[in-house]
C-alpha cells in the first residue's frame, strides 16, 4: 500500500502528498522505470551496462583498467566487487547479441518490447535506419549527455508491441505536457545553438526509422516535438558504478583504524587514476521515465531525493528530513552543487529545464536577493537567450 496520493493543489496543480509520516532515511517507495535507455554516447564508448536494466557488466578490475586506461591497475578486496554476485548471470540476446544482466532482463526486455525493436544482425550495420538517427542524435549530443533518442525508440518499441495500447497512450500521456511556446527552451537545452535546423533533421531521420502506418500517430511534427518534450522534461538521469558501489561496501567494513587509513589512500589513488584518463565520466549513464516519482514537484529544499540503490534503473525514493502527513513530498531537480547557488541561478537552471518557476520556502524567503548569478555558473551558461520570461 502507497503512503501518499497526487493530488490536485488549486493554483499549483499536481503534487504529492504524505498520507502518514515518514522518519528522515525512510523508504517512501521505489519504482521501475515506464522506460529507461543508457545514454548514446556512453554505449559507444563501452561503459557495459544491461540493456534492460543499465546494472554494470563489467568486473571491478575490468572497469577501473578502463577507466584509468591502464592494464595494469590493481584494486584490493576483489572478494567485495558487486559484480561478483551477477557476473555469472550475464546473458545475451541469441539474435543480436546486446547483453543483459541476467535471464529474467532478458525476459523483460522480450515480453515489453525487444521482440520488436531486435535488429539482429544489423545491429551493427551503420546504414539501418535506427542506426542513422542514433547517429545523427550524437552528431547533435555530445558529453556531457542529458538525454538520448534512444529513450524515444524504446517507446516506440513499446508502443508496436503492446497488446493494450490505449493503456500505454495513457500512461504516456500523463507525463507532464508541454506548456505552449514554452517548449521551444527545451528543445534549445537538448540540442543547442542551431536546434531548429537540428530539429528538422533528426526529425526526418525519425520519420525514417518509423515509416509504418501503425506510427502514423508519433511521425507528425508536433507528435514527434511532443515525445521530445516528455523526455527533456520528465527523464531522470540514472548512473550506475561497479568502482562507487565497492567504495561503499569497502567503506563499511569493519577494519582496524590503521587498515582504514589505508584503504582510503588506496581508494584516492584509484580514483586519481581514473579521474586522469575518464574525467567525470566514471559512470554507466542514462536516463529513464518514472510513472510516479515524475508527478514529485521540485523544491530547493527537498525533503526527499531519488536513489539508486540497487546499482540499476530503480529508484527508491527516500526521506531526508521528518516528513508529516499532509507534507508535500518535493525533491530537487537541480544537483547539489547548483542548490547552493544563488536564487536567481537557481531559477534560470529550472526555467531552462522544465519551464517553471520555483515557489518553494527557500525562493519565496529569498525573493528580495538581487537578480545576480552565482559566480560558479559561468562554466555551464548558455546564452541570456530567456532572461525576461518568468512565467506566475
Ligand atoms: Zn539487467
Ligand atoms: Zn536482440
Ligand atoms: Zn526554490
Amino acid at each position: 500500500m502507497n503512503h501518499f496520493e497526487i493530488r490536485e493543489i488549486p493554483g499549483k496543480g499536481r503534487a504529492m502528498i504524505a498520507t502518514k509520516n515518514f522518519a528522515a532515511n525512510e523508504v517512501i517507495f521505489e519504482e521501475e522505470p515506464f522506460v529507461s535507455s543508457q545514454f548514446s554516447w556512453n554505449t559507444a564508448y563501452g561503459y557495459a551496462a544491461c540493456d534492460h536494466c543499465m546494472r554494470p557488466l563489467e568486473t571491478l578490475l575490468e572497469n577501473v583498467r578502463r577507466l584509468a586506461s591502464d592494464p595494469k591497475v590493481e584494486v584490493p578486496l576483489l572478494q567485495h566487487d558487486p559484480t561478483a554476485a551477477w557476473v555469472a548471470q550475464f546473458t545475451q540476446c541469441p539474435r543480436c547479441k546486446v547483453r543483459y544482466c541476467s535471464e529474467d532482463c532478458l525476459m523483460e526486455a522480450q515480453k515489453r518490447y525487444h521482440r520488436v525493436a531486435c535488429m539482429g544482425a544489423f545491429r551493427l550495420d551503420d546504414s539501418h535506419p535506427i542506426n542513422v538517427l542514433n547517429e545523427t542524435w550524437k552528431k547533435m549530443h555530445y558529453p556531457p549527455e542529458t538525454g538520448t533518442i534512444m529513450l524515444i525508440v524504446r517507446l516506440m518499441a513499446m508502443y508496436q508491441q503492446s497488446s493494450k495500447k490505449s493503456e500505454f497512450l495513457e500512461q504516456l500521456q500523463s507525463f507532464q505536457a508541454l506548456i505552449v511556446n514554452r517548449e521551444q527552451k527545451i528543445y534549445h537545452k537538448m540540442l543547442g545553438e542551431n536546434f531548429e535546423n537540428q530539429m528538422e533533421q533528426l526529425y526526418r531521420a525519425f520519420c525514417h526509422a518509423f515509416a509504418g502506418e501503425e506510427f502514423a500517430s508519433f511521425t507528425t511534427p508536433d507528435a514527434f516535438k511532443t515525445l521530445m518534450g516528455i523526455m527533456g522534461t520528465n527523464s531522470q538521469g540514472i548512473a550506475t558504478s561497479v568502482l562507487a558501489q565497492w567504495v561503499t561496501k569497502v567503506s563499511d567494513l569493519p577494519l582496524p583504524d590503521a587498515d582504514k587509513a589505508q584503504l582510503d589512500t588506496v581508494i584516492d589513488e584509484i580514483y586519481a587514476k581514473v579521474g586522469e584518463f575518464a574525467g567525470e565520466f566514471l559512470n554507466n549513464e542514462g536516463s529513464g521515465l518514472y510513472l510516479l516519482q515524475s508527478k514529485i514537484n521540485h523544491s530547493c529544499v527537498p525533503n526527499s531525493c531519488s536513489t539508486f540503490p540497487y546499482s540499476n534503473d530503480i529508484v527508491v525514493l527516500k526521506a531526508l528530513t521528518p516528513i508529516q502527513e499532509g507534507d508535500e513530498i518535493c525533491i530537487s531537480y537541480l544537483d547539489e552543487c547548483q542548490l547552493e547557488r544563488s536564487r536567481h541561478s537557481r531559477h534560470k537552471v529550472l526555467r531552462e529545464n522544465y519551464i517553471f518557476v520555483c515557489q518553494c520556502p527557500k525562493c519565496r524567503a529569498q525573493a528580495s536577493d538581487p537578480d545576480e548569478t552565482s559566480d560558479e555558473e559561468d562554466d555551464d551558461e548558455m546564452d541570456d537567450y530567456d532572461e525576461d520570461d518568468d512565467m506566475n
